[in-house]
């Protein structure tokens, strides 16, 4: 709903998406809407449901940069849909549209505070929007906050409720949070389980320790030992490869 009431009787009056006038329904007022300083309130739908957005989860699991026993082994904990609440502004700036988003509430949650508008249709969020379940975050931090230090003037401001799910998992004793767009599917995360560089880095510098100590004896022994720079490097690059590139590795199938 927006923050809209008639002038003449005061009643809540509805204003419609990318409507410039609307009627009272109380008196039959016609009202302009002024999208400058009213806040309209929309809701970005869920495009996946939990079952895709395990699937998704999954595939993202297996992705190059984790650990490479993280689709076998993270157990899901729980999958939670939200509505997390941004402000997007429409400015107009040196003659120029642009939109601004500015999250509505603090949080620690991976991703949430990212400046960006996922893919998805935009709809009004009144009554006959039905969450489907999805907690709606409420916004805590107010309009004004932004208000004095955003470019230009303004056009368009609104409360835009924003689908996530959140995933919690567990992975060898430890609890991890993921945060997924509800209609894009991207993930979000931090302090996620990556895969270790310990073994490449071990390989890597032996072969370079290698390459170094044969280095020195061709140089002060007999030429022969120069042999042995070679093969250090060609074993740091080699089997360094070999490492990263792990048979369990990371294609999405
Ligand atoms: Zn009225």
């Amino acid at each position: 709903m927006s923050q809209l009431r008639c002038p003449k009787c005061g009643a809540p009056a509805i204003a419609e998406h990318g409507k410039q006038y609307t009627t009272c329904e109380n008196c039959g007022t016609v009202i302009y809407i002024d999208r400058s300083s009213v806040i309209f309130n929309y809701i970005m739908p869920f495009i996946l449901d939990e079952d895709k957005a395990r699937a998704v989860f999954r595939r993202w699991c297996a992705g190059p940069s984790l650990a490479k026993d993280l689709e076998r082994e993270a157990q899901i904990t729980s999958v939670e849909k939200i509505y997390f609440p941004v402000f997007l502004f429409r400015r107009v700036v040196g003659g120029q549209e642009k939109s601004i988003i500015k999250p509505a509430k603090g949080t620690t949650l991976p991703g949430l505070q990212s400046q960006v508008i996922p893919p998805g249709d935009i709809t009004v969020f009144d009554s006959t929007v039905s969450t489907r379940g999805a907690e709606v975050i409420q916004p805590e931090i107010s309009v004004e906050t932004y208000l004095a230090d955003l470019p230009g003037t303004a056009k368009e401001q609104a409360l835009l409720y924003l689908p996530f799910f959140v995933f919690r998992y567990r992975y060898q004793g430890t609890d991890y949070i993921s945060v997924m767009g509800g209609t894009s599917g991207r993930v979000h995360t931090s302090g996620f389980p990556g895969r270790s560089a310990a073994p490449y880095a071990l390989v890597v510098g032996g072969g370079f320790l290698l390459a170094f100590i044969g280095g020195i004896l061709g140089f002060i022994t007999t030429p022969i030992f120069y042999v042995l720079v070679f093969a250090g490097a060609a074993l740091a690059m080699l089997t360094g490869r070999a490492v990263v590139r792990t048979p369990e590795g990371g294609d999405n199938k």
